[in-house]
């Protein structure tokens, strides 16, 4: 520990108690891994402030002592965006204890969380009032609002609703000299200039610390239903998709898994089994929802829409879930991926965007030329098609040596993939954010203008580069990876 360090922590214990420090290293040892276990850092303590002001208090403590900190919710991240520097230069700051909905006005359609509310239980509060936040993903039992925000999350339901960036009202805030920006107001009209609330958000926490943040809310549902269908390829599932979208408004859903996700899922996750009999090179999982209880029942709806799908061989095989039951069993299916993958040994994700109507022949074309330039990997894509967003990853070749995978195969990998994604039109992060994982290829993949903007912005904000160092932007450029 620093003496800086050790004085702020001292202040910080001062100022707002012994409960807003932990310094145990078995409390702090959990926050020091991202979800996927690929970055791995050090601090010496982790403050734990419990409401705003106590965030701006250790913020400006922070600054008058030039210690870096990293803000951390729920770190479910995906891109080590979360997790402290290695050489324990940084103190983690966590929202956590920042947990309470401040109001929820169903008339409004409004809820103001605060920062460590985590997705779950914004959902469950919104269901008691009739109403729902229409933004989930895989990790909603852990990832917090100020998470969310700060990485602009994306999920299941963008195409209907968008990701946060559409879903956040206002932002309350306080930046790096300890200020607070409060944009909690929910105006629909403000022209006030540069808007720093769309700043903070996707700012990785590389700007300030998010406090709470506004969000919109939409009706419950009275009904919804959940199909899973059998495809000859990714054009097709457009095709069928495009088809759904021309005669109803009533789909949110509509996600791609190749076999090989699927099969990957029913190998490691226990309990689980494929929802159609035969085998079908991809699967398409679509939700649609009916808000009112007039309204032609989604299950009746998709069943009218699917059965000349079916029927003209545009969808090979389908299944809609029987029960509620069966529905949360689909989409665990879908939502356990990621952790199958785990599993599954030394891989290398990318989480990328193109134009929508590329995206089939981008999926199909890519995962060739990757395995093609990289003898014995497997590649596949998986994910929000309709959004032009897929998860494309590599998995190593059997029985190779993760340590080597890691630091040689897998950079090699990933600048090939972004090269292809970039040649497409796309962006090598759709979702996920910067973070540490993308830091070098943000660099070397975008315009001098796009990165001597983001740094103009950082130095503004943060000149000392006390906010999460060493993730989404630095000070000074950051050397090519080799
Ligand atoms: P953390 O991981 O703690 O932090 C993420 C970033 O935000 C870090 O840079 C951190 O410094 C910063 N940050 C956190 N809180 C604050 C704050 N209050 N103020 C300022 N900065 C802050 N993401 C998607 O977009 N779509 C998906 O479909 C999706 N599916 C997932 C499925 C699984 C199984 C998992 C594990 C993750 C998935 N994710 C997905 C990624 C992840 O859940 C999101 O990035 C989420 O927004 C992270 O929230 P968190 O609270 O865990 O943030």
């Amino acid at each position: 520990m620093t003496p800086a360090q050790s004085r702020l922590i001292d202040a910080v214990r001062t100022a707002l108690g012994p409960k807003a420090v932990l310094t145990d290293p078995a409390d702090i040892e959990p926050w020091l891994h991202d979800w996927r276990g690929r970055y791995h850092g050090t601090t010496p303590a982790i403050l734990a402030p419990d409401s705003r002001d106590g965030v701006a208090a250790i913020v400006a403590l922070a600054s008058d002592h030039g210690v870096a900190i990293v803000p951390q919710g729920g770190n479910t991240g995906m891109v080590g965006g979360a997790t402290p520097p290695a050489d324990g230069s940084a103190l983690i700051l966590s929202l956590r204890r920042l947990n309470h909905i401040r109001s929820l006005s169903p008339a409004d359609n409004l809820v103001i969380a605060e920062a460590g509310v985590i997705l779950a239980d914004l959902h469950a509060a919104a269901l008691a009032q009739g109403r729902r936040f229409p933004l989930t993903l895989g990790a909603r039992g852990s990832a917090t609002i100020g998470g969310l925000v700060s990485t602009n999350a994306g999920g299941t339901q963008v195409l209907r609703f968008g990701t946060m960036r559409a879903l956040v009202a206002g932002v309350e805030a306080v930046l790096p000299d300890g200020s607070i920006h409060d944009g909690l107001a929910a105006l629909k009209k403000d022209n006030r200039g540069y808007d720093l609330d769309q700043l903070l958000i996707g700012a990785e926490g590389t700007l300030g610390v998010i406090t709470a943040a506004t969000l919109r809310l939409v009706p419950a549902i009275a009904a919804r239903a959940v199909a899973w269908v059998g495809v000859a390829s990714p054009e097709v599932a457009l095709n069928l998709l495009r088809r759904l979208e021309a005669a109803t408004q009533a789909v949110e859903s509509f996600e791609i898994i190749p076999a090989d996700s699927l099969n990957l899922v029913l190998h490691h996750i226990p309990g689980t089994r494929a929802p159609l009999d035969g085998n079908h090179p991809w699967h398409v999982l679509i939700e649609a929802v009916a808000t009112d209880q007039a309204a032609e029942p989604p299950a009746a709806l998709l069943e009218r829409l699917l059965a000349p799908a079916l029927a003209d061989g545009l969808a090979a095989d389908a299944v809609i879930a029987a029960s509620e039951a069966q529905a949360e069993a689909f989409w665990r299916l879908r939502d356990s991926i990621s952790e199958a993958e785990r599993g599954a040994g030394p891989a290398v994700q990318h989480d990328i965007s193109v134009p929508v109507a590329t995206m089939p022949r981008f999926m199909i074309e890519a995962a060739a030329a990757s395995e093609a330039a990289f003898p014995g990997t497997h590649a596949s894509a998986f994910g929000h098609l309709g959004d032009g967003n897929v998860h494309f990853h590599v998995r190593a070749p059997i029985g190779i040596d993760p340590a080597r995978w890691y630091a040689e195969d897998a950079p090699r990998v990933t600048r090939f993939v972004n090269d292809l994604v970039v040649a497409s039109g796309g962006s090598i992060s759709a979702e996920h954010g910067i973070g540490q994982m993308k830091l070098g290829e943000l660099e070397r993949l975008s315009s001098p203008a796009r990165m001597a903007t983001l740094r103009a912005i950082k130095r503004a904000l943060d000149p000392h580069g006390l906010f999460n160092p060493g993730k989404l932007v630095t000070l000074a450029p950051t050397p090519a990876t080799p």
